[in-house]
């Protein structure tokens, strides 16, 4: 068999189309895929372009009072992180309402208020100093978390990935690039439940600064552009139910609200 029958054949049994062939002295084509696989891109404000987002990684525990009522002691931990599937990003626009699911398996569903990095540069062991040049804007976002199946797997020593990293569980804001608003280092950051404030803080509380989780995570993970950092959450983090309305803030950012259906 010549290499183009079989490359012809091959695709046939495989994916039941033909794929391109490879013909000596001409350029070969990309294999095309059976079907098409969504890239998950956010918008940029004052920009036609898109971000596209490669990974989701969140920092666990990043604010003392949060680490406190979760059960551990800040002062001695390192930062932890773990990362979400990029398709639970839900974009929320600006001045809108967004419905958000309430998830299958759980009854205890909490809202998360964070700051969110996103970089449009990479690198491995990036130095504290230069951290901050990877990031391409800033976003306000939910880390939504199943905070029973969160616990249960905890408790039993297994990966709480169920608690944290399923569909919808990342809504999130526009872009806003560092050139619009400067890097945030202070500044309010809260949320309300039906009007009803229940996290208040400063993004200054934070343990491990911005430019810190990507030097700490760029000694975990080559860091590549796309990839995006749900910066942790301040203390009270709560529940809500069907019917609920969350509207969360960060000083120098458009609100981010979402009603739970
Ligand atoms: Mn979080």
């Amino acid at each position: 068999m010549d290499r183009r029958h079989f490359f012809q054949s091959s695709a046939l049994v495989s994916t039941g189309a033909l794929i391109g062939c490879a013909v000596p002295g001409v350029a070969q084509q990309q294999p095309r895929t059976p079907f098409a696989v969504a890239q998950i891109t956010l918008p940029i404000v004052g920009s036609d372009a898109l971000f596209p987002v490669r990974r989701i990684y969140c920092i666990g525990r990043n604010y003392a009072a949060h680490a406190k009522e979760m059960g551990s002691d800040p002062s001695r931990e390192p930062p932890f992180f773990f990362q979400k599937p990029t398709d639970a990003i839900q974009h929320v626009p600006a001045n809108t309402v967004a419905d958000h699911p309430y998830p299958s398996l759980t009854k205890n569903y909490h809202y998360e208020a964070e700051l969110v990095a996103v970089l449009d540069k990479g690198g491995r062991n990036i130095p504290v100093a230069k951290a901050l040049e990877l990031v391409y804007g800033y976003t306000l976002g939910l880390d939504m978390t199943r905070r029973d199946l969160q616990r249960a797997m905890g408790d039993e020593k297994k990966p709480w990935e169920i608690g944290k990293s399923f569909d919808h569980s990342a809504p999130i804001g526009a872009v806003h690039p560092v050139a619009l608003t400067g890097h945030f280092t202070q500044g309010a950051i809260w949320l309300k439940v039906n009007g009803q404030t229940k996290q208040s803080a400063n993004l200054s509380q934070m343990i491990w600064s911005v430019a810190e989780q990507i030097s700490k995570l760029s000694e975990a993970n080559e860091l590549f552009p796309g990839d995006i950092i749900y910066s942790g959450t301040p203390e009270n983090v709560g529940p809500v139910v069907r019917g609920d309305v969350i509207e969360m803030h960060i000083d120098g950012l458009p609100n981010l609200s979402v009603k739970i259906v």
